[in-house]
């Protein structure tokens, strides 16, 4: 396992200290009500360790985009009672971030107690990385933790800012996901086989680019497809396409032949009339999608393909659906790559956001090896690129 160089709680006395933790409890919310609390279930060793080990622990975490303003939707008042429940002891909640009340009940903390301040992008300041905000925060702690993985791609205030002010290491949730995804790519099994998919080319070229230097074999799918077959020539008729990156798939395709990666393209497509569930839908080949339908998720011949791929491999990381997948009738492309990953026996990491999210509805969470807590962090670090709420921490 690729060990990481930077400091852990457990290499700092945190013992009787104030203890600023930057968490990542942007979790989904319906009517007020959690609907999945995978983040907060995966920040819960850290808070434990924290608890066990007599730190009085200052919570903080962004939910949504309040857009700098206080705005009760946007209120960590839900994740206050989750994470109340999962630790077994109150968790209290401040009504502002850098206030009075804050304050007030942060010096009112005993050893081993847990509070959580209220939603940090209640004020704009958080994400431009202001220095007199991550002062104030800092003010009121004399460690900083970072273990908010989600957001460590942004140098905020609370996820990069802090480190100028106190000693700041990592929690054990940044810790797992550096190490997994690190030595997937530093040291892969091989076959090594990476799925691509989702909506847009643009939002992937860096890490199709880098891990054209990694992978033995890059399967792409989703609505991103289509503008490499665009580029191809093909017909894709409606279907989502960039048409100003169509010279790019080129030279991504022609830049995987002259580094003898295997790039594979769907061989056919369900297609649709119109984008919705109930759509007219047949299965076409991929180079002639008809002029007036798009198409919505792969079909049964780049299952079989990709399948083949996949049950090969060895080590897999899957970023991105292969097809609209919050509509059932087009998600079963991405039901059945999910179920081959399962089946592969690779060690196989899913990058976070839909993907992660399409593995878990779909049934097959616990099959694989690494269902990543950050979508656009995990992008980034496949990229090679420094993330900057890391970078920032103590080595060891
Ligand atoms: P991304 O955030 O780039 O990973 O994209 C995820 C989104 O891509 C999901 O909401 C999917 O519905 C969407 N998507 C996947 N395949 C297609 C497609 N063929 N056409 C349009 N959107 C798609």
């Amino acid at each position: 396992m690729a060990a990481l160089n930077k400091k852990t709680v457990e290499d700092i006395n945190v013992s009787g200290k104030k203890v600023i933790a930057r968490m990542d409890f942007n979790v989904p919310l319906k009517d007020g009500v959690i609907t999945d609390d995978k983040r907060i279930r995966e920040a819960m060793k850290t808070i434990k360790y924290l608890a066990d080990n007599g730190a009085k622990t200052i919570l903080v975490s962004h939910l949504g985009r309040p857009k700098g303003e206080f705005n009760m939707k946007y209120s960590l008042a839900p994740v206050a009672v989750r994470i109340s429940e999962l630790l077994g002891k109150p968790v209290t909640l401040a009504k502002d971030v850098i206030g009075e009340d804050a304050k007030k009940k942060a010096d009112a903390l005993k050893n081993g107690d847990v509070m959580l301040l209220e939603n940090v992008r209640f004020h704009a300041e958080e994400e431009l990385n202001d220095k007199a905000f991550s002062k104030e925060l800092a003010s009121m702690a004399e460690i900083f933790v970072n273990d908010a993985f989600g957001t460590a791609h942004r140098a905020h205030s609370s996820t990069a800012g802090l480190a100028d002010y106190l000693p700041a290491v990592c929690g054990y949730l940044i810790k797992k996901e550096i190490e997994i995804m690190g030595s997937a790519l530093s040291n892969p099994a091989r076959p090594f086989v990476a799925i691509l998919g989702g909506a847009k080319v643009s939002d992937k070229i860096g890490v199709i680019e880098s891990l054209l230097d990694k992978v033995d074999t890059i399967l792409i799918g989703g609505g991103m497809a289509y503008t490499f077959e665009k580029a191809k020539g093909y017909e894709i008729g409606k279907s989502i396409c960039e048409n100003d990156k169509l010279d790019l798939a080129n030279e991504l395709i022609e830049k995987a032949k002259s580094k003898k990666v295997k790039l594979l393209l769907p061989l056919d497509s369900v297609v649709a009339d119109e984008f919705k569930n109930e759509a007219e839908r047949k299965t076409v080949s991929c180079c002639n999608v008809p002029a007036d339908m798009m198409g919505m998720d792969i079909g049964e011949k780049t299952i079989e393909l990709f399948t083949k791929e996949i049950l090969s491999a060895k080590t897999i990381i899957w970023n991105g659906p292969m097809g609209v997948f919050e509509f059932e009738n087009f998600a079963n492309g991405t039901r059945q790559i999910a179920k081959a990953v399962a089946e592969s026996g690779a060690v196989s990491i899913i990058g976070g956001g839909d993907s992660a999210a399409a593995v878990e509805i779909l049934g097959f969470a616990d099959k694989v090896t690494h269902i990543s807590t950050g979508g656009g962090a995990s992008l980034e670090f496949l990229e090679g690129k420094v993330l900057p709420g890391i970078d920032v921490l103590e080595d060891k």
